[in-house]
C-alpha cells in the first residue's frame, strides 16, 4: 500500500521546522485579524457611547433655548460642544417636523448634507465621505422624547481608525516579537534534538559496519538520552553476543580438528607406550644389563614413558576440549564442588590441599548442571591459581550469592593477567607458557562449561595484585530432580 507523504516529510526535522513555521504564521495571521476586528468594535461601541453621551449634554442645555425659540445661542452651544471634542465633526438640531433648526456648522449648513437629509425620516442618521474629515457616522440623540426633535451628532471616524491602527500596530509588533522568539527557538530545539538524533543513526551505521567507536552521548536527561542508554547497553550486549559468537565458531572449528589429531595420536601414542614398557621390563634382566652400552637403556626407556605419559595428557586435554556432550543435570551444590575439586588439584601440582584456602557461603549454593563438567572446570581454574601464585603464596576461593546466581570466585597473588591478553585468555590455544607447559585449552574449556549451564566467567586484576577468576552460574530454584 502506498502512503501518501506531505510535501516537507522528508525528515523529522524538516516536519518540525516546517510545522513550527506554518504554526507560527497561523498564530500570527488569526492574532493580528481577530485582534483588528475585536479592537475595532470596541471603538465603534466607545464612539456610540461618547456621541448619545454628547448629543444628550446638547439636548439637555438647548431645551430651554427650544422652548424659547433662542436660536443664536442654541448654535453657540452646539459650535462649543464641537470645538470641545475633537472626534465631533458637526452637531445639528432636527426638529420633530425634520428641518434643520440649529447647527455647529460656521459657514451656514452645507448643501451637500442638506440634500442626503432631504428623502430621509426625521431621526434617521447618515454615514457619510467627506473630504475634510473622512468618514462620519451620525447618531441620532432624541430631545424631550423627540418632541422638540432630535440632536444629529457627527462623531469622525478618521480618529478612530487612527487610533486603531496605532494599537493594532503595536500589538502586532508585539506578537512578531514574541512568535520571532518562537521560531528561533522552534528552530535551535529542533536542531538540537536532529543533531543528537543523527549522532544516534551515525553510531548505529558504525555498528553495522563492525566498528563500535565512541558510546552515543548519553548526556541529558530527556527521551534522547534514555534513548542513547538503551541504545549503548544494546551495542555492549552486541558486541559481546558477537565476541562469543567468534569464540563459539573458533571453538567448534578447532574442536573438530583437535579431535581428529587427538585421536590418530593417542593410537599412536598408546602402541608406542606399550613397546616402551615392554622393552623396559627385558631391561631389566641382569645379563642385558651386563652388556656393554646397555647401562642408559633403563633410564631412557623411563624417559620415553615419561613423555608418552605426557603426551598423553595433552590429548586427553584436546578431547576433553572437543567433547561437545550435552551436559548431564542434576541438582548440586557449588560449595561441594568448590571443596571436592582440592585435593585433586593439589596432587596434580604435587602441593599441599592446604595452598588452597576455602572461604565459602554458609548455606548451600545449588545449581542444576553436569557434576563432572562443573569440577573440571574449577580444577582448571584452581591449577592456574596454584601454578601464577609464589611459592608459600595461598590461592583464596570464595563463593557467595548474588541476585539469584552462585558466585564462585577463585583469587591468587600471582602477577595478574597482562592487559594486553586479558581479551585472549578465553581463546582456544592461547597461552603464555613456555612450549611444553601450557596448551591454552584450560581456560575455554571452563567458559564453555559455564556457558552451557547458561552461566558466564570472567576475570579481573585484583587491585591488591594477582588475578581473581569468576564463574557465575544460575542459582536452581526447584529443589528435587
Ligand atoms: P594454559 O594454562 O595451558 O596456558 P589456559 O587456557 O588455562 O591455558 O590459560 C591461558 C592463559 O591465561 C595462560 O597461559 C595465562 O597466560 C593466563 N592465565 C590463566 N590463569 C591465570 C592466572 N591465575 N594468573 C595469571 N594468568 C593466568
Amino acid at each position: 500500500m502506498r502512503t501518501r507523504r506531505w510535501p516537507f516529510a522528508r525528515s523529522i526535522k524538516g516536519d518540525l521546522l516546517a510545522g513550527t513555521a506554518f504554526f507560527v504564521v497561523a498564530l500570527g495571521t488569526v492574532l493580528v485579524g481577530g485582534t483588528h476586528s475585536a479592537l475595532g468594535t470596541l471603538l465603534r461601541e466607545e464612539m456610540q457611547k461618547r456621541g448619545t453621551a454628547i448629543g444628550a449634554l446638547a439636548a439637555n442645555a438647548s431645551r430651554e433655548m427650544l422652548l424659547n425659540a433662542d436660536t443664536y445661542a442654541l448654535h453657540q452651544i452646539l459650535v462649543d460642544l464641537q470645538a470641545q471634542n475633537e472626534d465631533v465633526a458637526y452637531i445639528y438640531l432636527l426638529s420633530a417636523n425634520g428641518k434643520v433648526a440649529a447647527h455647529s456648522f460656521l459657514n451656514g449648513f452645507p448643501r451637500g448634507l442638506a440634500a442626503l437629509r432631504a428623502g430621509l425620516e426625521p431621526r434617521a442618521t447618515l454615514h457619510i465621505r467627506t473630504p475634510e474629515r473622512g468618514a462620519i457616522r451620525e447618531i441620532s440623540v432624541p430631545v424631550l422624547d423627540g418632541e422638540l426633535g432630535s440632536l444629529q451628532v457627527g462623531m469622525s471616524e478618521e480618529r478612530l481608525r487612527e487610533r486603531l491602527s496605532r494599537l493594532v500596530f503595536i500589538w502586532v509588533l508585539a506578537a512578531a516579537a514574541l512568535l520571532i522568539v518562537k521560531l528561533i527557538a522552534g528552530f535551535w530545539l529542533t536542531l538540537r534534538f536532529s543533531n543528537r538524533v543523527d549522532g544516534l543513526i551515525g553510531k548505529v551505521e558504525r555498528i553495522g559496519r563492525g566498528d563500535d567507536g565512541p558510546p552515543a552521548d548519553e548526556s541529558g536527561s530527556d527521551e534522547i538520552s534514555s534513548l542513547a542508554k538503551a541504545f549503548n547497553r544494546t551495542s555492549t550486549q552486541l558486541r559481546e553476543t558477537r565476541r562469543d559468537l567468534i569464540h563459539a565458531g573458533k571453538l567448534a572449528a578447532v574442536g573438530e580438528l583437535a579431535s581428529g589429531v587427538a585421536h590418530e595420536i593417542n593410537n599412536t601414542l598408546n602402541t608406542i607406550g606399550v613397546c616402551a614398557q615392554a622393552l623396559q621390563e627385558r631391561a631389566e634382566n641382569p645379563a642385558l644389563r651386563a652388556a656393554a652400552g646397555f647401562e642408559d637403556f633403563p633410564e631412557y626407556l623411563g624417559a620415553i614413558r615419561e613423555e608418552i605419559e605426557r603426551c598423553r595428557k595433552i590429548t586427553a586435554n584436546l578431547l576433553d576440549f572437543a567433547r561437545q556432550d550435552a551436559p548431564e543435570r542434576r541438582r548440586v551444590d557449588l560449595n561441594d564442588l568448590a571443596r571436592g575439586a582440592v585435593p585433586l588439584s593439589a596432587l596434580h601440582l604435587g602441593t599441599k590441599e592446604e595452598a588452597i584456602a576455602l572461604k565459602l557461603a554458609r548455606d548451600p549454593l545449588p545449581v542444576r548442571g553436569d557434576p563432572s563438567q562443573l569440577h573440571q572446570a574449577i580444577v582448571n581454574l584452581y591449577l592456574n591459581a596454584l601454578d601464577s601464585s609464589p611459592p608459600g603464596e595461598r590461592v583464596v576461593v570464595s563463593s557467595r550469592r548474588v541476585n539469584g546466581n552462585a558466585v564462585i570466585s577463585v583469587q591468587d597473588r600471582g602477577p595478574g593477567v597482562a592487559p594486553e591478553h586479558a581479551e585472549r585468555i578465553f581463546d582456544p590455544f592461547f597461552t603464555t607458557k613456555p612450549a611444553g607447559k601450557g596448551t591454552g585449552l584450560g581456560l575455554s574449556i571452563c567458559r564453555r562449561i559455564a556457558q552451557s549451564h547458561g552461566g558466564t566467567i570472567s576475570m579481573a586484576n585484583h587491585p591488591a595484585g594477582g588475578a581473581v577468576f569468576e564463574m557465575t552460574l544460575p542459582v536452581d530454584v526447584e529443589p528435587g530432580g
